[in-house]
């Protein structure tokens, strides 16, 4: 028997398809786990989490790959790994939270690196903006504070 393992998630069917057709065409096998359910009603998909693109649990690392080089999935360590975020500071921010997902395992970083500061200093732009952001080991998301 093949066990099926869930590499994606889609909130209506035919978000479902484009991806299902890709690995159709690397012939693996896929099923689209609760998609008649939501098609007839479109309002449990939330309860149920969703359409569900399933491969065979063999199958899944050729399938990761193919998706990860479309686009279709993005590395949650690779995401934002060179942006600064902005992120805009109210009462209830908690400056001890990731704001992307919410890890705690956040630290303040003091000083920018060399290299962004050589590019500031050769764009001319205002360094002390720069010198204080926050990072996040989990995702890899760097995001400053800017005051209301
Ligand atoms: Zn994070």
């Amino acid at each position: 028997m093949t066990n099926w393992k869930t590499i994606l998630t889609f909130t209506y069917p035919h978000e479902a398809h484009p991806v299902k057709a890709l690995l159709d065409s690397h012939h693996i096998p896929t099923f689209l786990k609760d998609e008649m359910t939501i098609q007839a009603h479109n309002f449990y998909s939330y309860a149920l989490g969703g359409v569900k693109l399933q491969v065979p649990e063999d199958k899944f690392e050729k399938a990761y790959i193919i998706l990860k080089e479309s686009g279709f999935i993005v590395d949650k360590k690779e995401r934002k790994k060179d942006i600064i975020e902005e992120v805009k500071q109210d009462k209830n921010t908690n400056l001890n939270i990731c704001p992307f997902c919410k890890s705690e395992n956040v630290s303040k970083v003091k000083h920018s690196s060399q290299l962004i500061y050589v590019i500031y200093l050769l764009l001319g732009l205002f360094l002390p903006i720069f010198r204080k952001y926050y990072r996040c080991y989990d995702c890899g998301g760097k995001w400053k504070i800017v005051k209301k």
